[in-house]
């Protein structure tokens, strides 16, 4: 069992601990923040904000109701937070003590978690690389974030739909398809999403233009690279188009809007 000293393993000046009133009002500040308009585009950037969310909101809750069982322990944990610098738990410390107490009572390898981790991180970046039907990216938020993402922020919510940030139009000029993400989610109207690919490089692809660029015998899926010589990058296309080096991402964005109606021309 962890002992209230365990939780202060490091020298602190007791004075530079927030108390438990402060340490509850950050996490609150932050539970309000994750939810605040307007969020993240990014999906992976979203989900993982509105996880964090919810942690504050968990780690509020127990913290109020333990201070309130035991002050010595309430106090404890606000310095277990705070960390040795300020700036959160030591990462090294909380691994050995996830090892310890959760991972070999479960009879895990705990290599074996590093390991999961590093693998789902690898497939998420590979799903925002990389042009991605919008019923995927629920494997990119996981089931979880997804219902949050969904039900869990109320108001800001609605406040998101009402500012139509929600919708999206297919990325190609004199394209008017548009797709609303919280309808296709939600399953509200899943299938008025179907065909539709998200590709992180250039925006949202509607059906046609997705069949005709993106998927079969048509490989154009756009991808931005970057050299570390200078802050320059280019926008590439797997049929071996390359922007040339652009200072604006909008400007990639312009010059392969017009190569895929070169190519759609071409197409007849
Ligand atoms: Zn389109
Ligand atoms: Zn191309």
């Amino acid at each position: 069992m962890t002992d209230a000293t365990d939780l202060t393993t490091h020298e602190t000046d007791e004075e530079d601990v927030p108390s438990v009133a402060e340490t509850l009002e950050g996490l609150a500040r932050m539970y309000l923040r994750a939810g605040a308009s307007p969020l993240p585009v990014n999906p992976a950037t979203f989900g993982w904000q509105s996880t964090a969310g919810v942690l504050a909101a968990l780690s509020a809750r127990m913290l109020h109701f333990l201070h309130g069982v035991d002050p010595k322990y309430g106090a404890a944990f606000a310095g277990f937070y705070h960390g040795p610098t300020g700036d959160g738990p030591h990462p090294l410390g909380v691994g050995l003590w996830v090892e310890r107490n959760i991972a070999q009572p479960a009879g895990a390898d705990i290599n074996a978690w590093v390991a999961d981790a590093k693998q789902e991180a690898e497939t998420a970046f590979a799903y925002t690389s990389r042009p991605t039907s919008i019923a995927d990216l629920g494997i990119l938020l996981g089931d979880d974030a997804l219902a949050l993402l969904i039900n869990g922020l109320g108001a800001s919510w609605e406040e998101w739909e009402e500012h139509g940030s929600t919708r999206r139009v297919c990325f190609l000029p004199g394209c008017t398809r548009e797709v609303d993400l919280v309808k296709a989610w939600s399953g509200e109207d899943r299938e008025q999403s179907e065909g539709w690919k998200s590709a992180p490089a250039v925006g949202f692809g509607c059906p046609d233009h997705v069949s005709r660029l993106w998927a079969g015998e048509h490989q154009h899926q756009p991808a931005w690279t970057k050299e570390n010589i200078d802050s320059t990058a280019q926008l590439t296309c797997t049929c071996g188009w390359a922007s040339g080096k652009v200072a604006f991402r909008g400007h990639g964005i312009t010059l392969y809007q017009v190569h895929a109606l070169e190519v759609l021309g071409a197409q007849g």
